[in-house]
């Protein structure tokens, strides 16, 4: 039990924190991270794994930038959230696949509050508004419950697009 909510708990932290990427809040906190001595002996530590060398493509480069793979432990990261890169080619497109995967995460979002939003209505139907209350007495029934008309309502959502396309 303990552990779940901890594991909800840095769920919730990551979710946060990858809220505020992009905004003008992250900006300022990464202009002020970027400068603290703890962002300075991380960074030291991928330039010494990494040996002068890019990660991604093994060579060379005359000059080698720190990418954060992801942004979910930002001020917190872990090594492996980090690699050393070459300027330009390597950097670039790792900085696009980055951004790929958050959008791709926000576009997960909104299907989530979609969904979110059915059940809801769904359930405030069948029990009232205090619904909540009858499915904390048998969660795993009237999550079944649900799934299965939610299985029926796209199913059938899919055979009326289908019938309007041809
Ligand atoms: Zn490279």
């Amino acid at each position: 039990m303990e552990e779940q909510q901890s594991l909800f708990a840095e769920d919730r932290e990551r979710e946060r924190r990858s809220r505020i990427y992009g905004t003008p809040e992250f900006k300022k906190r990464y202009q002020q991270y970027i400068r603290s001595k703890e962002w300075k002996a991380l960074r030291l530590q991928v330039i010494q794994r990494c040996g002068g060398l890019c990660e991604r493509c093994r060579e060379k480069p005359k000059r080698l930038e720190i990418h954060h793979l992801t942004y979910d432990r930002f001020g917190d990261e872990l090594l492996t959230d980090l690699q050393a890169l070459c300027f330009g080619r390597c950097h670039g497109e790792a900085d696009k696949e980055r951004e790929r995967s958050v959008a791709n995460r926000r576009e997960e979002r909104g299907e989530n509050a979609r969904i979110e939003a059915a059940r809801d209505t769904y359930f405030t139907k069948i029990y009232g508004g205090d619904w909540e209350r009858h499915w904390l007495s048998d969660p795993e029934r009237m999550d079944r419950q649900f799934d299965d008309w939610l299985e029926r309502k796209e199913m059938a959502d899919d055979g009326r697009s289908d019938y309007y396309g041809r």
